[in-house]
């Protein structure tokens, strides 16, 4: 085997399929000029600007691009506030009593909050802030279900120039309490509990374990999201509705630099220890508005539906800040999508008319694994648009999503990007680009995305290392704490770009397809392997709902790849089943790629984030004590595969 092969990423599934967006989409659509994607690429600064210019600022910038690699300034000697894009803009105009949040609480229970209503909410909850000391700077951590108050909490945090840290009320104790200390908070934001599959989550009760050793938190503001049971710390707990009963409804907003910090988050932890990714204002802002306008091709009449948490970076660019500053109706739901049955979503997205649906791959491979009766039920004909993020997305799940949700006339954009990202990098322009199932296509207008190899020569065709060559407005700028580790991880791989560690592949037609974590890649024989295009075709066989593939070392191969595979509902597993999965892997993208072994499992180690773990099961494979599991959303999970692993 030539040395070279080893260096990139050999592709092997192929994908012939094509979907032009229809005439009547693209006649409508934000972006319907292919010029965008020229006049961008000749001069990327003057296109990111021509959005920051749709944008509220105090003082407009000197300069729109200060480059000193890896340290990016937008927008240098820029003034604004946030949150006057997002909201103040929109109460001065027709907007100013229009729905900006629709919400609904898993038990049925109802809100509507107009711009008016969240512009009031917003600056009564920054007075009661300011009135606990918390000052421009300040570290704010934010613990809180999908309600209301959670977006509001940031926009408070932001009106005030305080520097909010959410983390996802999914997470345990030690988790909240590892973020509030590496970010240094000194107040916490969190709520009495909220619902999840009828049961209540309790956030502060878990809050009070955490804080036992957060030295930093000075005060915690409560939520009363029910009537939930709470223990009350005299002088450091206040309730919210007490704080902001009585507040002020104006509050002029704290004038800020374009690159003073908006945010830290954490990273989903997929690969390890969760990085504190820190964002600044105004080219984060301008990345976010771009993009909702562009991608989600957001109109004044959309119901937009995005149903990631806003502990995630996809809530705080596509719930918060990016529809907000497009000032479109979104909905809000707070709990689980098969609660009280599997129709959740669809009777949502029925009731309220929802017109652009965002979710995940892995919510996709459930609704596939619950069956197409539940979608069926309802009626949704409001949508005209749809989209995914998070994983590669297989063509099978697309297929299904198209047909079954979009009802065979949506386009699906699916949107490659990070938490590192700030906002979507790769996806289509839905009336532009013909879109291809399991592609996210080509990258934004003003992105320079490529396929490097391990040296960083670029490869026109083929499979390799996704690198991003010019800076762009959203990226991250820092890891709170350790710049060091930032440059280390994302600025020294190579001279000329930006290292996001996901693997692709870029086709004849320049689409690219992203193939899963540089760590997830096997080395099989001489070739790499993406694990991901296993899966795939896993996934593909009409029995498969969910597939995990990871290489163990072999003998003769060097590493070979194992399957962990998750059954369609009411089929059982056998070793007939087995070989035949193993011989339609071989069959779809060649003998090479053929599973050394099938385990099958009722489910697989997911992220709290519902990504699919698989330097877990690598640990599990090959016998070794596992590594960090706190990110965890199912540890009982990891037992039984355990179990069944050493069974076989
Ligand atoms: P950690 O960095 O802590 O391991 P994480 O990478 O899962 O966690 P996120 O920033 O939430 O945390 O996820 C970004 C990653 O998700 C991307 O690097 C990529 O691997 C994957 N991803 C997101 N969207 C897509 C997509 N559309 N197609 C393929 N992969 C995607
Ligand atoms: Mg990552």
């Amino acid at each position: 085997m030539p040395n070279s092969k080893a260096k990139t990423l050999e592709t092997l599934l192929s994908e012939e399929r094509l979907f032009p967006p229809s005439k009547q989409f693209s006649a409508q659509a934000n972006a319907n000029d292919f010029d965008i994607y020229k006049k961008a690429a000749n001069d990327p600064e003057a296109f990111w600007a021509s959005f920051a210019s749709q944008l509220v600022w105090r003082k407009k910038w000197d300069k729109i691009l200060e480059w000193n690699r890896p340290d990016a300034k937008w927008f240098v000697g820029g003034k604004l506030n946030i949150t006057e894009s997002c909201l103040d803009v929109h109460v001065a105009s027709d907007r100013r009593h229009k729905a900006a949040f629709i919400w609904e609480g898993e038990p049925g229970d109802r809100r509507i909050l107009t711009y008016y209503e969240l512009y009031r909410a917003v600056c009564k909850f920054a007075n009661a802030l300011k009135k606990l000391g918390v000052e421009k700077g300040d570290r704010v951590a934010i613990y809180m279900p999908m309600i209301p108050e959670l977006p509001i909490a940031l926009l408070a945090c932001a009106r005030i120039g305080a520097v909010h840290s959410v983390v996802f009320g999914g997470f345990s104790p030690e988790s909240l309490r590892e973020r509030i200390n590496d970010a240094g908070a000194k107040l916490l934001i969190t709520a009495d509990g909220g619902w999840r599959r009828g049961r209540i989550i309790p956030l502060k009760h878990d809050a009070d374990i955490a804080l036992e050793g957060c030295p930093t938190i000075r005060d915690v503001i409560v939520f009363k999201r029910g009537d939930f049971p709470v223990h009350i710390t005299e002088g450091r707990d206040h309730w919210w509705h007490r704080l902001v009963d009585g507040a002020a409804p104006d509050c002029e907003p704290e004038i800020m630099d374009a690159e003073d910090p908006l945010f830290t988050l954490y990273t989903s932890g997929t690969t390890g220890k969760p990085k504190g990714i820190l964002h600044t204002i105004g080219g984060y802002l301008t990345g976010v508005y771009a993009t909702t306008k562009l991608v989600f091709d957001m109109k004044p009449q959309d119901l937009f539906w995005c149903t990631a948490d806003i502990g995630w970076v996809t809530g705080h660019s596509y719930v918060v800040y990016g529809p907000l500053a497009c000032g479109v109706t979104q909905l809000i739901y707070e709990g689980a999508p098969d609660w009280p049955d599997k129709n959740r979503f669809w009777k949502l997205i029925e009731d309220y008319g929802v017109t652009i649906f965002y979710t995940a791959p892995t919510a996709i491979r459930s609704f596939m694994r619950w069956g197409v009766k539940w979608p069926k039920m309802h009626n949704l004909s409001s949508l005209r648009l749809l989209g995914s993020v998070g994983e590669p997305i297989n063509p099978e799940a697309w297929m299904w999503y198209q047909e079954h949700i979009g009802g065979d006339n949506c386009p699906i954009v699916d949107t490659w990007w990070q938490t590192e990202t700030g906002h979507i990098m790769i996806a289509p322009l839905p009336g532009l680009i013909p879109t291809k199932p399991g592609s996210a296509t080509k990258a934004f207008p003003g992105i320079s995305a490529a396929v490097f190899d391990e040296q960083g020569n670029e490869i026109v065709e083929g499979g390799g290392f996704l690198g991003i060559t010019k800076p762009w407005p959203g990226m991250a700028r820092t890891i709170w704490g350790d710049h060091e580790r930032f440059v280390k991880t994302y600025w020294s791989k190579w001279p000329h770009a930006y290292f996001p560690a996901d693997g692709v592949k870029v086709d004849q037609d320049g689409y690219l397809w992203l193939l899963g974590r540089v760590d997830d890649v096997m080395l099989v024989a001489g070739h790499n392997l993406s694990t991901m295009e296993v899966e795939s075709a896993l996934v593909d066989h009409q029995m498969v709902a969910e597939a995990a593939v990871v290489g163990i070392q072999h003998e003769i191969k060097g590493q070979a790849p194992i399957a962990f595979v998750t059954l369609k509902g009411g089929i059982e597993a056998s070793n007939d089943l087995a070989a035949q999965l193993k011989e339609h892997v071989a069959q779809k993208i060649g003998n090479i790629a053929r599973p050394e072994q099938i385990i099958f499992s009722s489910d697989l180690p997911k992220t709290r984030s519902g990504k699919i773990m698989r330097r877990l099961l690598r640990d599990i494979a090959t016998g070794k004590v596992l590594g960090d599991t706190t990110t965890l959303a199912d540890p009982s999970v990891v037992e039984e595969l355990k179990m069944k692993y050493e069974e076989d």
